[in-house]
């Protein structure tokens, strides 16, 4: 199909700006990173003069695809397609892991359907589509040239209370199941100052804690220290609350353990993906980390951080995967006490070593070892919560509710991360509050009484 809507505007030469407010509607699917680069997109789309909206009302649907599992494939061809029969007949400009990895079978799903594998070029698309190249410029769409990292701050910086900060891109791990290193490419760093100069951005905007995102954000290298170094220039901003987004165990190390604990802002909550309580899968998996060392890590850092809170990744049914050893993976999570767990039932992805592995695991019975886990999770969630009443947390008020007299709503987050509605409470977003846990919540996981 033909890239233009330039029959809607008056073009003159390359210099004639998109139709004022024209409605574009941006759907984000899969990990932080995705919604990092989401918000660069949709920087990039108010700064052409677009607005953003809903689907049904869009003449142009950007679609931030996931690939991680056979599951987030198929809910973004889903997305697709639904978007392709709204009454506004748009064009749908699908970007991010699937678009790079499964082009073909993405325009596939329509004539009125394109890719744009770099989601840093979305924008540079968009303005093509509405027949306005020259006003694509800075913000929209720069080349970051081969390998860079696009970390072109949002040209509009809209207030926060918790941003993410995308450092990193990339992995070369090649995990047996993992097709992320096909999608993301090489691991590369965005520059040091680059980081700090957009986290001062956000200090200024008002923004009270930040989520250093990536999608192996260990291999951070353009500090002296790597991601130790850079944690501590970040937390020179005066940023108040830093979070890391995940962490591999391996890269968990001492020198980063003294960088988070020498640091006030630090949030006592770490995501460390585990996959595997089983030696025999982790090492089928290729984690390079045995059942042991991952454990070693996680006391470390629970030495390291009072109070931590520990989440983790879990995938039931790699191919092999016997019962026993879906069993010790169970035990494991409940051993280790994790906060929450995230259970993903594993599915073949094109291309990886897994996929090729014998002894793929009937589907039917990865999902019911995913249901134990889950099941687990649940439990260690409930404990994990219920450890925190009585105690005193600081809550980040996130929403508020500006209507309600009777019972006015705020909740927040907790620096280890759970979610709290605070009784009776006048903060604004942003506000940090001293609370104490009094019980349950309804609305949120905990309820809250202001100190
Ligand atoms: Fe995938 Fe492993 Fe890299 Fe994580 S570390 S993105 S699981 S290859």
């Amino acid at each position: 199909m033909a890239e233009s809507f330039a029959s809607s505007s008056t073009q003159t030469g390359h210099s004639v700006r998109p139709p004022a407010a024209v409605p574009v509607s941006l759907r984000t699917l899969g990990c932080k990173v995705n919604q990092v680069e989401s918000e660069t997109i949709a920087s990039s789309l108010l700064g052409m003069g677009c607005v953003l909206t809903a689907e049904d009302e869009a003449r142009i649907v950007v679609v931030n695809s996931c690939t991680v599992t056979a599951e987030a494939d198929r809910k973004v061809r889903k997305i697709v397609r639904h978007a392709l029969q709204s009454r506004m007949a748009p064009v749908v400009v699908v970007t991010g892991c699937l678009a790079a990895l499964d082009a073909e079978g993405i325009t596939a799903l329509g004539e009125r359907v394109m890719v744009e594998p770099d989601s840093s070029r979305v924008g540079e698309r968009v303005a093509r589509l509405l027949g306005d190249v020259a006003n694509v410029g800075g913000a929209a769409g720069a080349d970051t040239g081969a390998g860079a990292v696009d970390i072109r701050p949002p040209a509009q910086t809209v207030f926060h209370t918790r941003a993410m900060v995308k450092v990193q891109d990339g992995c070369d791990a090649f995990c047996a199941y993992c097709v992320v290193p096909f999608a993301r490419g090489v691991p590369r760093s965005v520059a040091i100052g680059d980081v700090i100069g957009r986290v001062r951005q956000l200090v200024r905007a008002g923004t009270r804690e930040i989520v250093l995102t990536g999608i192996n954000i260990g291999k951070y290298d353009d500090a002296p220290g790597g991601l130790a170094g850079l944690y501590r220039a970040v937390a020179e901003t005066g940023i108040p609350r830093i979070r890391l987004s995940s962490i591999e165990p391996l890269d968990l190390d001492d020198e980063l353990l003294a960088a988070l604990s020498e640091t006030p802002a630090t949030c006592a909550h770490l995501h460390v993906p585990l996959q595997s309580g089983s030696d025999a899968v982790l090492r089928r998996m290729g984690r390079g980390y045995t059942a042991h060392e991952y454990e070693a890590r996680v006391a470390a850092a629970r030495e390291a951080l009072p109070g931590l809170a520990v989440t983790t990744d879990v995938i039931a049914g790699l191919p092999g995967e016997s019962v026993a050893e879906a069993a010790a993976t169970r035990q494991f999570c409940e051993h280790i006490g994790f906060s929450k767990l995230h259970v993903f039932r594993y599915s073949a992805r094109a291309g990886t070593v897994a996929a090729q592995m014998d002894g793929q695991v009937d589907p039917g019975e990865r999902s019911r070892r995913a249901r134990g886990l889950r099941e687990v999770g649940l439990r260690l969630r409930d404990a994990a919560l219920g450890a925190m009443v009585g105690a005193h947390a600081e809550v980040l008020v996130e929403e508020t509710t500006v209507d309600d007299t009777v019972r006015r709503r705020r909740i927040g987050t907790t620096r280890d991360y759970a979610r709290v509605e605070i009784e009776r409470s006048e903060a604004c977003a942003g506000d940090i509050v001293e609370v104490e846990i009094v019980g349950r919540g309804v609305d949120a996981e905990l309820l809250g009484r202001a100190l």
